[in-house]
């Protein structure tokens, strides 16, 4: 009996065991097959054969079942791609199954997809004889109609060139004028022929193609570094401030790949954000270049993929996190743009990997490089480059000699004091604002928090509405007049006054609705526009907005971390951050690189051209040293400081995280998974293993959580560290006391 080892879209075993029917013929691995379980059908995907009578068919005390059918005649996952799933199951502690179902695209996997065809019409080959053409025209003297559009045909398919091509039904009906009933008779005459063509559904760019531009002197020294640097390590950072011009060195080194014939994977943190740069690489590259998209089109994004597989074209492909899981089989380059950015970091569900480390390994294994660019690098990553485990390339200055930004703080305490503010903003702020206003210039408000207030409070009983779901407050949306958890997405409609008490509400903190109000006040001339999650949901909202900002059509944008992304806005010559503190303040070990970089990131988006830009920042705590980093941008300060932080309160670089999520709707029995776990990691790790945590939100979606961190040194073997959390974690989902509960290993988590 054949036995293949089958990967299903699970999250219980690796794979399972099924046998191939004598009379059907063996898959290969790679390939879909559709399979019994329990009393279902459902798709897999062939992970290898097994040697004949193999200990595992032999020795299997269940019935294995056969596969029903074969669904590809070829693979559609090719061996590196397996391999590559097999890594990130065991890395980041997952099943083959979840690695599947984040790798292919949804519609792939069930074999659903279906190719979008378009009627073409063609003259039957019949005519092709120029003796019987003209016999048809004679014949169709009396027909006009027919006549003309016969004659249409004929030049739209270039047909006194060479032999006549089929032309889309839509398109010749629109450009002849003729209505489609005069075409179907044609087509019962057997002069013309219809027939259904697959068509593409990826957008074809048919303006024309521009060059790249010509580099800037500290462009080319990068370019030149970097290819220096290639010649000896696989791995390089580029650190070049914000408006360097790093688009431009990638698009150089992308000609240099395509050109010889590999392809090049570009990674962006979120590729909704990225309207400007997608504009951008079309103008060089044409239909060389491939956008891989998550969020609206399953179809666009099962055709990238089949297209790769099938050609290997010289393709650049854009993708946010899972163009990791494209079928390359050519890759030169890997370009992880924004290194720095949180969102490469999937957090649920499983696999909750880490884009740049696979971006990493499949360079590894396709002995392509990679480039990793921002302005703020990760301290990891910057570590790596001060170590010597990659090379590092950087770019000082802003593009065309223009300046950093001027970074101005206020100290809010001082200006509350002296009664200088308006509502959220310090009197030399609006000032600030409304001097740029007059000059024509464009600002940009940033404030962390979408909604009108983060939570309401009674001003008589103190009593704040919370989430029935969540151990959350409430944020109030003011213009649904709604009460909104930012967890669950639970919502009510606000009430008009305390439900206990009939007090009246107080605001507590303040949400990007109430700025956009403030603004209104303030600055009743000006054009406002807001972007936050709230006004970005439809397809295209998002472009919309920035696209009428770049046109000018708006003076103030305001906003949360959207408009710190990678926007270039030549206008924008003041960007106001009105509250730094509330980032800086969160307990996790990142918060402080992660508010250097978004602050520096919003800075980044201010005089862009002309002259030098400034930037406010709003803060409660003006003397924090972060500030004096920011203001210098000096980087590298702030690297040192953190390092030696992370050193002596046992971080990355030098340890490295697992934390393990337990989440129960029964409390007790949530406690008792998180005693016996804790019980058996303390065991094994000692002091690496932290006391049982109750995170500060401790409830989510009705589930109560609780969390164990453990620091493995970075020297230690982490591969052993992980079997036994394993092996721990199974133990206590077997115990009765505890079922049920959910346990979650996080691998490197952000
Ligand atoms: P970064 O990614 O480093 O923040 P960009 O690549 O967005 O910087 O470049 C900033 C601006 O300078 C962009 O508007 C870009 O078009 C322009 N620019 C950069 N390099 C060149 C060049 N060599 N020639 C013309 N314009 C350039
Ligand atoms: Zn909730």
């Amino acid at each position: 009996m054949v036995t293949v080892e089958i990967i299903l879209p699970l999250a219980i075993a690796d794979t399972y065991t099924y046998s191939v029917p004598d009379a059907m013929a063996c898959p290969e691995a790679g390939m879909r097959v559709l399979v019994p379980l329990g009393k279902k059908t459902i798709t897999g995907l062939v992970y290898r054969l097994n040697p004949e009578n193999s200990a595992a068919t032999v020795n299997s005390s269940y019935k294995i079942r056969d596969i029903i059918e074969v669904l590809d005649s070829s693979p559609i996952v090719l061996p590196s791609q397996l391999e590559l799933w097999r890594w990130i199951a065991e890395y980041y502690l997952c099943t083959l199954g979840e690695v599947m179902t984040a790798a292919l695209p949804a519609r792939l996997l069930d074999n659903d997809y279906t190719a979008r065809t378009e009627v073409y019409i063609s003259l039957h080959p019949r005519f092709r004889d120029v003796e019987e053409l003209q016999g048809v025209f004679n014949s169709l003297r009396r027909a006009p109609k027919q006549k003309k559009l016969l004659e249409y045909y004929l030049e739209l398919s270039d047909a006194f060139a060479g032999p006549p091509h089929p032309i889309e039904q839509r398109i010749l009906v629109e450009h002849s004028g003729e209505s489609t009933a005069v075409l179907r008779t044609l087509i019962e005459k057997q002069i013309l022929v219809a027939s259904h063509e697959v068509v593409s559904r990826i957008p074809s760019y048919d303006s024309a193609i521009e060059p790249a531009h010509p580099l800037m002197p500290q462009q080319l020294r990068a370019v030149g570094e970097i290819e220096a640097a290639f010649a000896n390590q696989k791995v390089c950072l580029l650190h070049g401030v914000t408006s360097s011009g790093k688009t431009e060195v990638y698009i150089h080194l992308i000609e240099q790949m395509l050109s010889e014939g590999k392809q090049v994977l570009y990674l962006v943190p979120e590729i909704a954000l990225t309207t400007q740069l997608t504009d951008r690489l079309k103008k060089v590259f044409g239909n060389r270049l491939g956008v891989y998209h998550s969020r609206f089109s399953d179809m666009e994004r099962v055709e990238i993929y089949k297209d790769l597989l099938s050609t290997g074209a010289a393709k650049v492909i854009l993708s946010a996190r899972s163009g990791v899981f494209l079928p390359f089989s050519r890759l030169g380059l890997v370009i992880v743009d924004e290194e720095h950015d949180g969102s490469y970091k999937q957090q649920d569900p499983a696999p909750r990997y880490h884009a740049r480390s696979v971006a990493l390994m499949i360079a590894k294994s396709a002995q392509a490089h990679v480039l990793l660019g921002t302005a703020t690098p990760s301290i990891e990553t910057y570590y790596n480059a001060q170590t010597g485990k990659y090379s590092l390339v950087e770019m000082s200055e802003r593009y065309a000699g223009l300046q950093l930004p001027r970074i101005s703080i206020i100290d809010l305490q001082r200006q509350y004091h002296r009664r200088e503010m308006y509502e959220h903003f310090a009197d030399p702020l609006v000032d600030k604002i409304r001097e740029q206003l007059s000059a024509g210039k464009q600002i940009i408000i940033f404030q962390n928090r979408r909604g009108y207030t983060p939570y309401i409070s009674c001003r008589k009983c103190g009593y704040v509405p919370k989430c029935c779901n969540c151990d959350v407050s409430l944020t109030y949306h003011k213009h649904t007049r709604s009460l909104v958890c930012h967890y669950c997405g639970y919502t009510i409609a606000a009430p008009n006054d305390c439900p206990n008490c009939h007090g009246a509400w107080r605001d507590n903190g303040i949400g990007t609705e109430k700025i956009e109000d403030e603004v209104q006040r303030l600055f009743p001339e000006a054009r406002i526009a807001r972007m936050d999650l709230d006004t970005t949901r439809n397809k295209n909202s998002h472009q919309r907005i920035i696209n009428a900002f770049a046109q000018h059509e708006v003076d103030i944008l305001i906003g949360t971390q959207m408009v710190t992304k990678g926007l270039h806005f030549s206008e924008v010559s003041l960007v106001a951050v009105l509250n730094a503190d509330s980032m800086m303040q969160s307990p996790d070990f990142r918060s402080y690189e992660q508010s250097y970089q978004l602050l520096e990131q919003v800075a980044g988006r201010a005089g862009r051209s002309g002259s030098q830009g400034e930037v406010v920042v709003q803060t409660f705590h003006p003397d924090h040293a972060l500030f004096g980093y920011l203001q210098n941008h000096d980087y590298a300060g702030l690297y040192r400081e953190q390092l030696r932080e992370r050193k002596m309160f046992r971080f990355p670089p030098f340890y490295r995280l697992i934390v393990i999520t337990l989440k129960h709707r029964d409390n007790v029995r949530l406690d008792n998974a998180a005693r016996e776990l804790h019980g058996l990691l303390n065991t094994a790790f000692g002091t690496r293993c932290s006391a049982v945590i109750v995170p500060p939100i401790s409830r989510v979606q009705n589930m109560y959580i609780k969390t164990i961190r453990l620091r493995i040194e970075a020297n230690a073997s982490f591969a052993q560290a992980k079997r036994i959390v394993m092996q721990s974690i199974r133990y206590v989902q077997t115990l009765a006391n505890c079922k049920g509960t959910i346990i979650q290993p996080d691998v490197d988590p952000m």
